[in-house]
């Protein structure tokens, strides 16, 4: 029999070692927990769809490089009033997998390391969802940037990550980044990224479909054309039955400062002007309908509503539901 003070005293130390939380303590108190972290995917149903968000991680920015003509008080002040660091933004990175029905259809496809080495989960966590990559038939690719079409290809781009996939671009996308002679090409700041995207694009340049703004992926999943971020930037409406949902893709990146924020010019977007419009009319278009929206960067799994707040926007984040759901 232990007695009060054999339990605390005794058992090897472990439980002296739990009460006081010893860092690298025995190796008994530390097998008590793993240190993996959760999967990350998380289903909802849309109509008959079945959707699921699956993570690939997250990237980070220096704030002063994300709004670089924003004072930094005012930068602080937004960020810090929503409890966010100031120094660095880190965004998330939310792939959607859209079951169909007949159809299983990516938006976006992470980067797999490439880009930033926190970016790099989406082929664990869609195995953890029992998503096989040979499954995906189509990756709607909102724009060609490294955190949403690196990922289509291994390190190297000998492989294709997601063998039997075609691969969805609008129109003005592609013949953005297809011009000749392109002004990126010798861009101190985009140098790298374009010449590491027409290596991408050439391991799937035979399976590449351009859409005009409002054709399909597939059916019930339509582009919408929302210029700035990158002149052909798509977000995408996926509907089925009575319900819909709005894809932001990066029109908003940080949850405080695009919502409210949205006329700040930054984000990286390659037309500051441009961007900060599509920004406010998309924010609008989001808060008017009332509509689901899912986003590629705000904080996992990027769904919620959009409201007016003032003269700006609000983010309310929809509850997590815990049931199953199957795909019809
Ligand atoms: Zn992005």
């Amino acid at each position: 029999m232990l007695d009060r003070r054999d339990f605390l005293v005794g058992a090897g130390g472990a439980a002296t070692a739990l009460l006081v939380g010893t860092p690298g303590g025995d190796a008994e108190a530390r097998a008590l927990t793993s240190g993996a972290q959760v999967p990350g995917f998380y289903r909802f149903p849309l109509g008959q769809f079945q959707i699921t968000v699956v993570s690939d991680g997250t990237i980070s920015f220096p704030c002063e490089a994300l709004w670089p003509e924003t004072a930094k008080a005012d930068r602080d002040m937004v960020l810090a009033g929503d409890f966010q660091p100031t120094d660095n933004a880190t965004l998330q990175v939310n792939v959607l997998a859209v079951n169909t029905g007949d159809r299983l259809v990516l938006v976006d496809a992470g980067s797999r390391g490439k880009f930033q080495p926190t970016a790099s989960r989406l082929l664990e966590n869609l195995a953890a969802a029992e998503i096989k990559p040979e499954q995906v038939d189509t990756i709607l690719i909102t724009h060609f940037h490294p955190d949403h079409m690196w990922g289509v290809t291994d390190d190297g781009d000998a492989e294709r990550t997601f063998p039997n996939a075609e691969y969805v671009v609008g129109e003005a996308e592609w013949n953005f980044w297809m011009r000749p002679q392109h002004p990126l090409a010798n861009d101190a700041f985009w140098e790298q990224i374009y010449h590491q995207n027409m290596k991408t694009v050439a391991a799937i340049k035979d399976r590449i479909r351009t859409v005009k703004p409002g054709g399909e992926a597939a059916t019930g999943i339509t582009t919408i054309a929302t210029p700035g971020h990158t002149p052909g930037h798509t977000s995408v409406e996926i509907a089925s039955g009575s319900d819909h949902l709005l894809c932001t893709a990066d029109v908003v990146g940080n949850r405080a400062v695009a919502l409210q924020r949205p006329d700040w010019r930054g984000g990286f977007d390659l037309d500051l002007e441009q961007g900060a419009k599509t920004r406010r009319a998309f924010l609008e278009r989001c808060a008017s309908e009332k509509a689901l929206i899912s986003t590629y960067h705000l904080p996992y799994p990027g769904l919620g509503h959009v409201t007016r707040a003032g003269g700006a926007f609000a983010w309310i984040p929809v509850d997590w539901q815990w049931n199953d759901v199957d795909p019809k």
